[in-house]
């Protein structure tokens, strides 16, 4: 077999350092750009985009102008009480963000190269060893970017570093098994059980996860599942039914992380130029994650916790 082509640059949305959220012990988040899904409950839509792009933070904004003044594409529109932008112009020049004082601008994303990204994960290997952590890979989806993701993940091997992958599984199946070998921990997504279901809160089948899903698994690769629940959408008898199916076909999983919706993401779909969240979507009270543990424990599913 021909080895997975790499590549040395890759778009970067973030780089968390010290993140306890991602994976085992103390981590370095690497977030990359682009996701081939869009969940109605989406919390980085801005990470959705394959691209750089231009984010607006309206509540710095003191309507001075510059912006407009500036802008070879006529994106921005400033007026004394609104400020209208056409994001679809915009060709990430920048200079509309060099020029605002207020710092209400900013490009999302930017080209970064591996040796540059592997130097900020090595600045804390110590912690890693101390703690048990290592390098995440998150997005958007972090395979979207399949053979940059796979040249950091390989650096990371190489180095004797702890790699966790975040996916949504959603991968062509030849480019997710080709990562596979360098990835100790899998935090694999399972959105909705029924098809159907999939189709209208992602926008895609899960077939194809289903089948990734089941290629990690019998190639004996560490997995931990993660399902983001949101309430009168995806916590139903029948998705908890389907979680628990998923425990019973794969024993090994290490653990099942329930994920509670949370709107933090709806503030900045406006940054970006993009719809507003569903209104089906609610947060969950202070008690339905523990009836939904309940539910997976009365199921016979033992090893679930909220996320
Ligand atoms: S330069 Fe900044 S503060 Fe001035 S109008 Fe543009 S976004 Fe607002
Ligand atoms: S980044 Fe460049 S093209 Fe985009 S809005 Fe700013 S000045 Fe205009």
């Amino acid at each position: 077999m021909r080895p997975s082509p790499v590549s040395k640059r890759g778009i970067v949305t973030d780089i968390q350092r010290a993140s306890l959220h991602d994976g085992p012990g103390i981590r370095t988040t690497i977030f990359l750009k682009g996701c081939p899904l869009q969940c109605l409950w989406c919390h980085n839509p801005e990470a959705i985009a394959p691209r750089p792009q231009l984010f607006f933070a309206e509540e710095r904004c003191v309507a001075c102008g510059s912006c407009e003044a500036v802008c070879p594409n006529g994106v921005h529109h400033v007026g004394p009480s609104d400020h209208a932008i056409e994001f679809g112009q915009c060709a990430t020049c920048s200079r509309c963000v060099d020029e605002c004082n207020a710092r209400g601008l900013r490009i999302v994303g930017k080209e970064m190269d591996a040796d540059a990204i592997m130097a900020e994960v090595l600045a804390d290997v110590e912690f890693y060893r101390n703690s048990g952590g290592g390098m995440t890979l998150s997005g958007g989806e972090p395979l979207y970017q399949q053979a940059f993701a796979l040249e950091l993940l390989n650096r990371a091997k190489q180095m004797n570093i702890h790699t966790c992958v975040e996916t949504s599984g959603f991968v062509a199946a030849k480019k997710f098994e080709a990562v596979l070998p360098a990835v100790d921990l899998l935090l694999f997504d399972y959105k909705a059980t029924k098809d159907e279901d999939h189709r209208s809160f992602t926008g895609v089948s899960n077939e194809l996860i289903l089948a990734n899903l089941d290629t990690a698994y019998q190639r004996g690769n560490d997995i931990l599942l993660r399902c983001p629940i949101v309430p009168g959408l995806n916590d139903t008898a029948e998705h908890f039914a389907g979680i628990r199916a998923l425990d019973e076909k794969y024993p090994r999983i290490r653990g099942i992380e329930l994920m509670p919706y949370h709107d933090f993401g709806n503030s900045k779909r406006p940054s970006i130029g993009i719809a507003e969240a569903s209104s089906q979507l609610r947060v969950p009270t202070a008690t339905e994650p523990g009836q939904w543990i309940e539910a997976l424990n009365g199921l016979g599913c033992q090893k679930v916790r909220i996320g």
